[in-house]
């Protein structure tokens, strides 16, 4: 392709997204492919000679488009939200024209510090103390892919700390809740702890993890002779959006020597707005904290960004130097080489889309963001007390609500099963523990890029309609 085809064939291209971005909507948000659908519209074999750019175009309309679920129609309240928006996108084609790879400071100087002083920004506008920022000499952020990997790399850290510290690999145990995600529990496989060295501490009424609950964890183990080395704190829990109570959980940490990180993956957006940092009291002992800009913070996936208090924690964990990545500035330690701070070497210019993103909206606009999200979170709750049919399932967190049927379980996922079907909205489940059990309930995660209060109320009808429609 010459500059002057990406020229025009770019052109055409951003006008597609354009026109997608306009009309997600207007689409059934749930993809009706059927298992293996796609993959048999595909011819068995490459092309041999090149292809006309319309052909690729138009299988883009007709193959790709009905094989997708449109996470960024404004009526998808599924999972949480995967924002995407016009600077972030634009952020990606830069990184992607630049074609750039950062693994260390002299791959592409401006790839790292664009990123170091990017996190600081974000640092500062979600509040986190000084000690996360580069300026600090010790802390700084670093861009992961996702708060899977961060977690992952949080305990990587931890574990060399406490091995360093005279523990026994073999000693170490991890903790968090029974609602916390379960990459935690995943990092414990990967990381050679096994997935039964990685406690799950039981939770409150409010589904929060019960500090008296892991300091008797803990107590128990340490009579086993064991070391508890690592405690991850959720702050807005996948199931329900409960908030771990950061302070006693860091205070029972750092009493242990425990290395404490939060996993704030999707909530942590909210702390833009400063009504919500009341989650991030007690922050100042974590060793780690993670949030997913990927979610909720209008920054295309992936961008998922992980704070060190002591970046050397994570470099003596995951550096190791071949000849042929040695370079002078690195041997001088006068900068930073992100490759030692994640598991690849490799990584693509990240910040790009994130520096965009947050010059483009502002605190100013990011804060509405966020603000919107809540406020339909509420307009959903408010529904949801209002209805006959359905009830809201403990408290409303941030814009994640959950509800249920009164009619039981069977109800509630029948409900939900046919608006999905229906294509209209889409909605997601879990089972919360309850006193007698667990109960099924509907998640309703709003927070869309360019959702409208008339999208959750005609979401919450479409539900209603399909209780009414399945008796
Ligand atoms: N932690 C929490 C609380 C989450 O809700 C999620 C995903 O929803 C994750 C971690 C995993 O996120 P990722 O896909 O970035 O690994």
């Amino acid at each position: 392709m010459t500059p002057g085809e990406f020229r025009e064939q770019g052109r055409r291209l951003v006008d597609w997204i354009a026109d997608y971005m306009e009309r997600a909507g207007d689409r059934p948000v749930r993809s009706r492919a059927r298992p293996g659908e796609v993959f048999a519209a595909l011819p068995e074999a490459p092309p041999e000679r090149p292809e006309p750019w319309d052909a690729i175009l138009r299988d883009l309309d007709e193959i790709v488009l009905p094989g997708l679920t449109h996470w960024q129609s404004p009526r998808f309240f599924g999972y949480f939200p995967a924002n995407a928006s016009g600077p972030a996108i634009l952020g990606e084609l830069v990184s992607a024209g630049l074609g750039v790879q950062g693994m260390l400071w002299s791959t592409s100087p401006a790839c790292t510090e664009i990123e170091t002083r990017t996190l600081d920004w974000l640092a500062r506008l979600i509040g986190l103390p000084e000690r996360f920022l580069s300026t600090s000499g010790r802390g700084a952020g670093v861009i992961q892919g996702t708060a899977s990997e961060a977690a992952l790399v949080a305990m990587v850290a931890a574990r060399e700390r406490a091995i360093r510290g005279g523990a026994r690999a073999e000693s170490l145990v991890a903790y968090t809740s029974t609602q916390a995600h379960s990459s935690i529990v995943k990092a414990g496989m990967v990381a050679g702890l096994g997935a039964e060295r990685v406690r799950l501490v039981g939770v409150d009424e409010r589904l929060r993890l019960d500090p008296s609950r892991l300091e008797a964890e803990i107590e128990r183990d340490r009579g086993a002779g064991l070391t508890p080395f690592f405690v991850a704190a959720t702050l807005g829990t996948t199931s329900s959006g409960a908030v771990d109570p950061l302070d006693s959980i860091g205070r029972l940490a750092e009493s242990e020597g425990a290395w404490l990180h939060v996993d704030a993956a999707w909530a942590g957006s909210a702390l833009v707005a400063p009504e919500h940092r009341w989650m991030i009291e007690g922050v100042e002992r974590a060793d780690t904290f993670n949030f997913n800009p990927h979610k909720w913070m209008l920054t295309n996936f992936d961008c998922s960004a992980l704070w060190v208090a002591d970046r050397r924690d994570l470099t003596r964990a995951l550096s190791i130097t071949p000849e042929y990545l040695r370079t002078k500035e690195s041997d001088a330690g006068a900068v930073i080489d992100y490759r030692d701070w994640q598991i690849p070497l490799g990584r693509r210019f990240r910040a790009l889309k994130l520096w965009f993103v947050m010059r483009a909206f502002g605190a100013e606009g990011l804060r509405e963001h966020v603000r919107r999200g809540v406020r339909h979170g509420e307009l959903f709750e408010r529904l949801a007390r209002e209805s006959d049919v359905f009830e809201v399932v403990g408290e409303r967190s941030l814009s994640l609500v959950c509800v249920a049927h009164r009619a039981g379980d069977a109800a509630t996922l029948s409900a939900m099963e046919r608006v999905n079907d229906s294509g209209e909205a889409l909605f997601t489940h879990t089972k919360l523990p309850t006193a007698g059990g667990e109960r099924a309930v509907i998640r309703l995660a709003a927070g869309g890029a360019r959702q409208t209060d008339e999208d959750v109320r005609a979401a919450f009808a479409a539900l209603e309609r399909a209780a009414a429609e399945t008796g």
